[in-house]
């Protein structure tokens, strides 16, 4: 599996944008909401909000979204 080591698909490497059905949810937090995604192609983890969405290290993944296994 692709990890989030730096290597991103050409899609992540412009942004979160589409094509959408590239990300799997992985965890969701009710307040906010915020969600992490991760990308099915490259593995980029996102930390996605109702405004906009950035990339996550798998540890600030594992801060923010606890009960979420990230491998
Ligand atoms: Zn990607």
């Amino acid at each position: 599996m692709a990890t989030q080591a730096g290597v991103r698909c050409a899609d992540c490497k412009i942004g979160y944008h589409a094509p959408f059905d590239r990300f799997e949810r992985m965890a969701v937090v009710e307040q906010g909401p915020t969600f992490l995604m991760r990308c099915s192609i490259c593995g980029s983890l996102w930390h996605e909000t109702l405004h906009d969405a950035r990339l996550l290290s798998a540890s600030e993944a594992a801060s923010l979204y606890p009960a979420a296994v990230v491998s």
